[in-house]
């Protein structure tokens, strides 16, 4: 059986205090780690601070990494910093990345690897624009992104990612995939996996949806065959909606 993993990403959102004041009222709200993964990626600057704090049940993980250790990159983040840091998880590849600072799906691979090197678990996002579903893409569209971003992992490797599947169109703007429709495609990676690395690591490997995942969507989200977990913009932001969500099977 996939262990659940909700994990919530903050984007550039949240001062110090507000980070704190959220981390100190969930730490213990939140599910066992033993029946849930709960995972916060704050902004990096952050990210000390709450891996200082994390209860027993929460993880901490980052929005975004550079692939390289170190060097002159001035502005990134890097692995080893992270690991360094005690950060468990990375988000790799968010469609804001993509879109906003031309992140290539070579790019991602890049950081797949070098999140492994540095014993970070990737959360590796892919989805489709909105013309891209209109025009009945999605399953290449996905499928290519897959294909490139885990390219030369092992199955063991393969097996630890975790994957978001957060169709564009669906990211900050209320509109929610179906949970059919979100069920159908997270089904369609899950084979593309099992093509590539065998059936055992596409059965093992994790996907969440995201987009405009909240209180009212996720049992209903989490209740699909293929659905593992959730990836959680705006509604990750709230108190009660986080621990609400990650709550979803009590
Ligand atoms: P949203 O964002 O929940 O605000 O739609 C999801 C994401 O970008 O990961």
């Amino acid at each position: 059986m996939r262990k659940p993993i909700i994990a919530g990403n903050w984007k550039m959102n949240k001062t110090r205090d507000e980070a704190l004041q959220f981390i100190y009222a969930v730490n213990q709200a939140v599910p066992s780690i033993e029946e849930v993964d709960t995972v916060i990626c704050g902004q990096s600057v952050l990210l000390r601070c709450l891996v200082k704090r994390q209860g027993d049940n929460l993880r901490i993980g980052a929005q975004n990494m550079h692939y390289e250790e170190k060097g002159a990159f001035t502005g990134e983040v890097s692995p080893l910093i992270l690991n360094d840091t005690g950060v468990n998880y990375v988000i790799i590849g968010h469609s804001e990345r993509r879109e906003y600072f031309n992140e290539t799906d070579e790019m991602v691979n890049k950081k797949v690897h070098s999140a492994f090197k540095y014993d970070l678990t990737p959360i590796v996002c892919v989805g489709e624009k909105l013309e891209q579903r209109e025009n009945n893409t999605t399953n290449q569209v996905v499928e290519a992104q897959i294909s490139k971003a885990l390219a030369g992992l092992t199955e063991a490797q393969a097996k630890e990612v975790v994957i978001a599947y957060e169709p564009i169109w669906a990211i900050g703007t209320g509109k929610t995939a179906t949970s059919e429709m979100a069920n159908e495609t997270c089904g369609y990676i899950r084979s593309v996996v099992s093509k590539i690395f065998g059936k055992n690591v596409g059965e093992a490997v994790r996907i969440q949806y995201g987009g405009s995942v909240k209180p009212s969507n996720i049992k209903e989200l989490m209740a699909q065959e293929h659905i593992d977990g959730a990836l959680i913009g705006g509604a990750s932001l709230e108190i009660e909606a986080f621990i609400e969500m990650t709550n979803f099977n009590k």
